[in-house]
């Protein structure tokens, strides 16, 4: 497993420390479907669970789906596919393992978040009986090399949470 710390924030009067722990299997075959659709996004959805108020899992990756759609500055993912993993996952760990949020990424840029992705994030956090109250967007950016951001966000006061993962993934060997 790989963790990831906070690294603190430009945009909170406070930092809030979470740790999020993801797996080498995970990211790689994160890092894989990035490969497979340069030049264009790709991205998909976590699963897992809250281990504490600061600590998130990630258990599962889901992929794009077969209806996805890729371009190269934008992302849809298949929503019935992922509806459909979801609940397959959902009901495979004993309820355990929810929805946490979403990953896309960004080839050859960085893993700073658009101005659509921040009114995504927030549109999942707001949505009327959320899945997922503290959702994460994680964006996998680069090229050869392989950087992943994670971030979060708390619907109560609408600001960026922190930047809670920046680490290298670049080789998996
Ligand atoms: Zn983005």
């Amino acid at each position: 497993m790989a963790r990831f710390q906070t690294s603190g924030t430009s945009r909170m009067p406070k930092s809030f420390p979470i740790v999020a722990w993801v797996s080498a299997a995970s990211l790689t075959s994160m890092v894989e479907e990035a490969r497979r659709c340069l030049p264009n996004e790709t991205g998909g959805a976590f699963m897992g669970y809250w281990a504490g108020p600061s600590t998130v899992v990630i258990t599962d990756v889901i992929g794009p789906g077969p209806m996805a759609k890729h371009a190269r500055h934008s992302f849809y993912p298949d929503a019935e596919y992922h509806d459909h993993e979801i609940e397959r996952i959902y009901v495979a760990s004993d309820r355990l393992h929810t929805y946490l949020g979403d990953w896309h990424t960004h080839p050859n840029g960085s893993g700073t978040t658009s101005r659509r992705d921040r009114k995504t994030l927030s549109a999942i956090a707001s949505e009327a009986g959320a899945r997922a109250p503290k959702p994460l967007m994680a964006i996998l950016a680069g090229n050869e090399e392989w950087k992943l951001a994670i971030w979060s966000w708390r619907a109560k006061d609408f600001f960026w949470l922190a930047k809670v993962a920046l680490a290298s993934v670049t080789s998996f060997d």
